[in-house]
């Protein structure tokens, strides 16, 4: 029997970084979870209950020597890597004249610096193994724009950006880059920045009328990982109920 394959996800302690986690799991593979929330980590790794096949790695993917110590420890760990997923992200609502430097800068940091050194620290180790994938979590707030999202937005199209580039040169090198866009989930994330009109908004604006589920989007960042998308390089997937087919944007 051949070696489980490996995935680092970022952001595993909850919400669509969870899902996709027990996602690769149940598909037989190992699965490193980042996350720098430890206590919710731990509970969460605790909570799957596979001791030989989860690793917990406290890291903020903000700071390159913890994203560093990350890789390495995942290597360590398991022997190899195969795929990444940077999922890790943060989000603040807040008209433009009001987001303050702080809270872009943070925004920043998170949603397009973590994907950029998450990236350049695994794909050395990937290519130990003989190559891999990358998921990078973007949104359908990078895909057109809305109201009060001038930081989470701009993050999130410039991480669609990020994945064509990082797709261009690394595509020859064995390691395939692609990006899901997800429409709205009620994770906790949701919890903080959705008003009540804007729930009201996307329920309108998106064909199926309701939020994604979790599992949902695990199935397609795990589809981009697997062999069964091996010819898909650079292109994103939105999972978001038909909102980017339709043009219509957000308030
Ligand atoms: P969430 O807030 O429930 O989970 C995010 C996780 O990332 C948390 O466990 C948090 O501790 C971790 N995290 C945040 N910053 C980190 C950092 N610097 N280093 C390490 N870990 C960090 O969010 P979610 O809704 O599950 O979002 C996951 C991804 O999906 C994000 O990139 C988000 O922008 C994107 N997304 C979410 C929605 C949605 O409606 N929920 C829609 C579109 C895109």
């Amino acid at each position: 029997m051949s070696e489980a394959k490996v995935a680092l996800i970022t952001g595993a302690a909850r919400g669509i970084g969870l899902a996709a986690a027990r996602k690769f799991l149940e598909e037989g593979w190992r699965v490193a979870m980042l996350d720098r929330d430890t206590e919710t980590l731990r509970s969460a790794v605790e909570g799957l209950g596979q001791r030989n096949t989860v690793l917990p790695v406290f890291a903020d993917v903000s700071q390159p020597d913890q994203v560093q110590r990350a890789v390495d420890e995942t290597e360590n760990a398991f022997g190899r890597l195969d795929a990444l997923v940077n999922n890790a992200g943060v989000a603040t609502f807040k008209p433009v004249l009001e987001t303050t430097f702080e809270e872009w800068s943070e925004i920043m940091a998170t949603n397009l610096s973590g994907p950029f050194l998450c990236t350049n620290a695994a794909v050395p180790a990937m290519l130990k193994s003989g190559g891999g994938a990358v998921v990078n979590i973007a949104s359908i707030s990078g895909l057109r724009a809305s109201l009060l999202r001038v930081a989470y937005g701009t993050s999130k199209a410039a991480v669609l950006h990020l994945t064509k580039q990082q797709a261009a040169e690394l595509g020859n090198l064995g390691v395939r880059v692609n990006a899901v866009a997800p429409g709205p989930v009620d994770t906790a994330m949701a919890k903080k920045v959705h008003t009540p009109d804007i729930r009201a908004d996307y329920h309108d604006a998106i064909p199926l009328n309701r939020y994604g589920l979790e599992e949902e989007l695990a199935e397609a960042i795990f589809f981009l990982c697997s062999d069964r998308a091996s010819y898909i390089n650079g292109q994103y997937l939105a999972v978001d109920g038909g909102f980017d087919a339709t043009g219509i944007g957000l308030p």
